[in-house]
């Protein structure tokens, strides 16, 4: 544990790590995590056991008046004010907290939906878009959850395209207020919420927010949807009958709408991805306990090898996981760092110093949400035909685990949205990224590949990290030839590109934090957290090599083709590593500790 941040205040570039090799003290792990980052931990941790598990049954049933309480003791405890400014009532923490509360709270999802609609999506527009006024009648009463936030963006028939929405805003004569009519659909929080944040077109063009609240004449909630999971959380549409709303309640500029909606969904994920590391750290814990205790052939099963393999891979997830988000969040605290935060333009420049993660944000929400639904579905397979009836915790796991997929931006757009930005910024050249394909083009073109002369620990992961940056711009480049700007239009490749990008940022964030690991407290503390980084590498290696392929099958054909797959099988040479041995010591610690823990 860390006193102060380990972490150099170099402030790093959005997207960079494809083209830059990062030390590891520009990395922020959870080993660095300062003393007041344990211990707010430490609160989450004992809230969501002493408070929310006991509440779970009630909460599923929709027993709201348990939630209201719930979020007023987080309140109280300062677990919902992390990210709102001290002026205003909250607590103006770092992200790595934001991230370290969201992390702990998830130990059950239908409340962790709850609070994070409520801090996250709730909240934040307030705080990023709002004026003096505003913030000062809203966000005290937000930070102690006094009253209760939500975020109303969605409509029946837009979702990912939500910009196309038909809720309507008029002005009234006099100039006093609007006047919204409209439906909005799939609200977090709506059945209880006081304070809205709605997305309408003033004159049906002007795409713009209002704070709604819940006593504004003309507005009203709809019946609860009946969900396949996150149970506990509420979520109806809202109706907008000629809804007045004073012209003051306004949030951001007329038209300007969009800006909201993209940042705040943007600043969403990273939270999103630490709440899936948290929930998937919980299903590996009952997964182990689950197998330790049921025996099959006079044996318990944690003794068989393809049920360890699974418990393997989950740990695997969650430390990548961790590393990931963590990394993330460091990162942005650096950049946070230099928002003078008494400035008049502090909220426009903490939005801009947020947005310039979005590659990673986005990677964090797409990754997060499918490794705990991988986390989940093993979970199931592990307690067999107990993991398929409601009385064990598999079955409820795996129902709330799926949502994570589809909302914050369905985790296709958030792919298009990975590639999309990467591509824009190297078109206007803030990312050298086409320097960078040319340069490997020229390499691999010209003869056999000269191998990196790298010292210290982890010298043949962080190899593979090099190879995998290679392979995903050799394949990015291909494709970028072949179809320049129009490449836009080719969703399969976007995505496969997305993958790479993907896989490669969570490689090099294992291996970054086993190399860390190494460095400051020796090999042999280094031992579990290098098998799961192997095990990790391994298997994000296969899925690059075959999205490359993918692109490069796609791009090219006949001779080309030959030429540019026998490149791509030189970039992706590497011996493999023992996965079957590393999975059996990494399952073997889990099962000895009874839980996921690195040391
Ligand atoms: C439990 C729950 C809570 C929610 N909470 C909120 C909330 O608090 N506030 C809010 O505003 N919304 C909320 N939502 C809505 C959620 O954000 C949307 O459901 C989500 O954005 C997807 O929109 P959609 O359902 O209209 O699906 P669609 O947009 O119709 O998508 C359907 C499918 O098509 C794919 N698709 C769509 N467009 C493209 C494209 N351009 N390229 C490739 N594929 C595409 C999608 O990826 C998806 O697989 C919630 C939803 C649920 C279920």
């Amino acid at each position: 544990m860390a006193t102060t941040t380990a972490v150099s205040s170099t402030k790093i570039s959005g997207g960079s790590f494809l083209l830059e090799e990062r030390r590891t003290d520009e990395v922020f792990t959870p080993e660095d995590f300062t003393e007041q980052h344990q211990l707010i931990g430490q609160t989450a941790e004992e809230f969501a056991v002493h408070e929310i598990l006991p509440n779970v049954e009630k909460m599923e049933h929709k027993d709201f008046s348990i939630t209201r309480n719930l979020l007023k003791k987080a309140g109280e405890l300062g677990l919902s004010s992390a990210e709102i400014p001290e002026a205003y009532g909250g607590l103006e923490m770092d992200k790595v907290t934001a991230a370290v509360i969201a992390d702990h709270i998830a130990k059950y999802a239908g409340f962790a939906t709850t609070w994070g609609g409520h801090t996250g999506i709730g909240t934040l527009p307030i705080v990023y878009f709002g004026t003096e006024e505003q913030r000062k009648k809203y966000l005290p009463r937000l930070a102690a959850a006094e009253i209760v936030g939500a975020y109303a963006l969605s409509e029946a028939s837009s979702g990912s395209d939500a910009l196309n929405c038909r809720a309507r805003a008029v002005l009234s004569p006099d100039g006093k207020h609007y006047v919204l009519n409209g439906e909005k659909m799939w609200i977090t929080n709506a059945g209880f919420a006081d304070l809205y944040t709605v997305f309408a077109k003033v004159d049906g063009e002007k795409f713009t927010a209002f704070l709604v609240e819940r006593t504004f004449p003309g507005f009203s909630v709809g019946a609860e949807e009946h969900k396949m999971g996150i149970r506990g959380s509420s979520t109806c549409p809202i109706i907008l009958n000629d809804c007045k709303v004073p012209a003051e309640n306004v949030l951001g500029e007329i038209g300007k709408g969009h800006v909201i909606a993209f940042n705040i969904l943007n600043v969403g994920r990273f939270k999103l991805g630490a709440m899936c590391v948290g929930g998937a750290r919980v299903s590996l814990e009952n997964a182990i306990s689950y197998a330790k205790q049921r025996k099959a052939f006079g044996k318990v099963i944690a003794d068989f090898g393809l049920v360890r393999e699974k418990l393997a891979n989950m740990a695997v997830g969650v430390y990548t996981g961790e590393a990931l988000v963590y990394r993330t969040v460091g990162m942005m605290d650096v950049a946070l760092a230099e928002v003078d935060k008494a400035g008049a333009d502090a909220a426009k420049e903490t939005r801009k110093a947020i947005e310039e993660y979005a590659v990673e944000c986005s990677i964090i929400k797409v990754w997060g949400s499918e490794m705990v639904d991988y986390v989940v579905d093993e979970t199931v397979q592990i307690y067999g035909g107990y993991g398929f009836v409601e009385e064990y915790p598999a079955e409820r796991a795996y129902r709330d685990a799926r949502i994570n997929r589809i909302f914050e931006g369905t985790n296709e757009i958030n792919r298009l949205i990975i590639t999309g930005f990467l591509l824009k910024r190297a078109m206007s050249g803030q990312l050298p990224l086409m320097p960078a394909i040319k340069k490997l083009m020229d390499e691999v073109l010209s003869g056999p590949l000269l191998s990196e002369d790298l010292e210290g620990p982890l010298v043949e992961e962080r190899k593979l990290v090099t190879s995998a940056k290679k392979l995903g711009l050799f394949a990015a480049g291909a494709a970028t030839q072949k179809y320049m700007q129009a490449i836009q239009d080719q969703q399969e490749i976007m995505g496969a590109i997305a993958d790479m990008v993907i896989e490669t940022y969570a490689m090099e964030s294992a291996v970054l934090r086993a190399q860390k690991i190494a460095e400051d407290s020796g090999e042999a503390a280094a031992e579990l957290p290098i098998a799961m980084t192997r095990v990790y590498l391994s298997q994000a290696m296969e899925k690059i090599e075959a999205a490359a392929k993918k692109v490069i099958a796609a791009v090219a054909d006949g001779d080309m083709l030959r030429t540019q797959l026998a490149i791509l099988r030189r970039l992706a040479k590497h011996e493999p590593f023992n996965t079957i041995e590393l999975r059996q010591r990494i399952a073997q610690k889990v099962i000895e500790r009874g839980k996921y823990a690195l040391v």
